[in-house]
């Protein structure tokens, strides 16, 4: 039961966007209430028992780079709460069926001395963004705005508007520089051959070389856990096992922040959302699902590739062309027959993961909207080729389908675990294009989710601007622990923006 019969505000989903609204929410006003659904919270960033006694599982995110990079998460102080960060020795391997891998190590240099001719290359594309990694990030981790650093974003635009086939085609000459690039583009889980699918490759390349590619010790849920301690720290409210139906769900506040997508958003009953709005909000697109598995194992995965087995992520696909088909195939609304693998192996790095001396492995692959397709022995039979003998080091497993994905999390709905879409045309125009995306058409109802610029990720900067917005046409800002009237607001702007990442 809420402890208050008035809240300046509610936020309704305690996702790491939920979390990151009602914390920015807690610094401004004195009654902000958080409500989730599912008895735990975290959404995306859970981690359960999923296989045996004593394993620890990531259910959804594990590989945490936008977590460190969130110029929001940054200023919390997190490991203050018990967070902790774990670098794998080799952020990623890309390993190929003769036994040989490429990788991204921390060093851009040492990565671009493996790739051999296309050494060069990787290394003048990257340099200048690795050199620049803050301010690219902060324009880019952003809502749709000026770019504070013009002549970066420019040089950034050259390269991430282009397609991932025609970068990668046209900078490198090795099929497996090819490769290594278009794994990282998949996880966009849009056709490589589709404007600005670039942009992922060169981000999450760029984060290998600066932040990293973290685990976080113990499991993704001590993210959510911090969180939480932060914003209940700040005196905020927290109620979990509340599914928010309809309005009469909700206590009276002056303002709402829901982290669900435009879908269900839609479905809530009594919200007063325009029908010209709704009729918006129903026409954002939803992309493929994901079918995830989680393993407990008796030893670590026996990788052909000996740099394998330092590597945290591990991405599966021998060429472009076979990653590239497998997403194609996806997007059709077909199951790929030998469909791109992304894994990830925590307990090499993070031995409170499992019991000792035995390991986990987490992996997913991307399958058509809402399938509830079984592709467990696609995926296994991906893995043998790489690492011969992985179906003898299998203790127990658990497996999600897209289907039963959006039944544990109503917001993957088919299974789309980024909120929506994240095309060029949706992208930074989540859910609709609006100069404020976050607010809807009733006056004090907000979207929050990655439904929201900057789109799917743990960074929690959805959540962070939706929050933020409010200012502009709120009636209370709180400061040292007391609220000022609006008339107030531009007297005390500093104390808004003072925080801003
Ligand atoms: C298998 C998988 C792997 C992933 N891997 C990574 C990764 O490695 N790295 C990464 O950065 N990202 C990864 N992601 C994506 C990441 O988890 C999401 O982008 C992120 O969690 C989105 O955060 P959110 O707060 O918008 O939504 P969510 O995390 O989905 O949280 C939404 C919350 O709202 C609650 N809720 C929904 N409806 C209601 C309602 N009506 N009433 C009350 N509560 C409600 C839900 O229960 C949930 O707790 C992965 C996702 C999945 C599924």
């Amino acid at each position: 039961m809420p402890k208050r019969e008035y809240y300046d505000a509610v936020v309704i989903g305690a996702g790491p966007n939920g979390l990151a609204a009602a914390i920015t929410l807690g610094r401004r006003f004195n009654a902000v209430l958080l409500l989730e659904a599912a008895k735990t919270i975290g959404g995306g960033v859970r981690s359960a028992a999923l296989t045996l006694p004593g394993f620890v599982h990531d259910v959804c995110s594990t590989v945490q780079p936008l977590s460190l990079a969130s110029p929001f998460f940054r200023q919390l102080d997190l490991p203050q709460y018990g967070l902790e960060w774990i670098q794998p020795e080799i952020p990623l391997a890309h390993p190929f069926e003769d036994g040989s891998a490429l990788f991204l190590h921390r060093s851009l240099e040492v990565t671009a001395d493996a790739m051999g001719k296309d050494g060069k290359a990787y290394k003048g594309l990257l340099q200048p963004f690795v050199d620049h990694e803050k301010p690219l990030l902060a324009d880019i981790l952003k809502p749709l705005h000026f770019p504070e650093n013009p002549l970066l974003m420019a040089r950034f635009a050259f390269h991430a508007l282009r397609s991932l086939r025609n970068l990668s085609e046209t900078q490198f000459q090795s099929d497996r520089t090819r490769a290594l690039f278009a794994g990282l583009a998949a996880h966009a889980m849009i056709p490589l051959e589709q404007t600005a699918t670039a942009a992922f490759g060169v981000i999450l390349a760029t984060l290998a070389h600066t932040v990293g590619w973290p685990i976080i010790k113990s499991g993704s849920q001590k993210l959510a856990d911090a969180l939480a301690d932060c914003f209940l720290n700040g005196g905020g409210e927290m109620i979990t096992g509340q599914h928010i139906a309809s309005v009469t769900d909700l206590p009276k506040a002056a303002s709402y922040f829901f982290d669900v997508t435009p879908r269900q958003l839609i479905n809530i009953n009594g919200l007063g959302l325009s029908d010209g709005y709704c009729k918006r909000l129903a026409r954002f697109r939803y992309g493929p699902g994901v079918y995830k598995m989680d393993w407990a194992l008796k030893e670590p995965i026996p990788w052909k590739a000996d740099i394998c087995k330092k590597a945290g992520t591990v991405h599966l696909g021998s060429s472009l062309e076979e990653i590239a088909a497998s997403i194609r195939d996806v997007h059709m609304g077909n199951v790929s027959p030998s469909p791109y693998v992304i894994l990830a192996q925590q307990s090499l790095f993070d031995p409170s993961r499992a019991p000792a001396g035995r390991h986990t492995a987490w992996a997913y692959c991307h399958v058509p909207h809402g399938s509830a397709a079984d592709v467990s022995s696609l995926i296994e039979k991906k893995i043998e080729r790489y690492a011969p003998g992985f179906r003898e080091v299998i203790l127990a497993k658990s497996v999600l389908s897209a289907a039963a994905m959006e039944q544990y999390n109503p917001n993957y709905v088919g299974g789309d675990i980024n909120g929506g879409l994240q095309n060029l045309s949706q992208l930074y125009t989540r859910p609709i294009i609006s100069l404020n995306p976050y607010r809807t058409s009733a006056k004090n109802i907000y979207l929050c989710s990655s439904s929201t610029p900057p789109g799917g990720g743990v960074h929690g900067l959805c959540g962070y601007y939706a929050a933020k917005s409010i200012c502009k046409n709120k009636s209370y800002i709180k400061s040292d622990s007391r609220c000022y009237p609006r008339g107030w607001v531009s007297r005390y702007r500093h104390i808004i923006e003072r925080d801003d990442p």
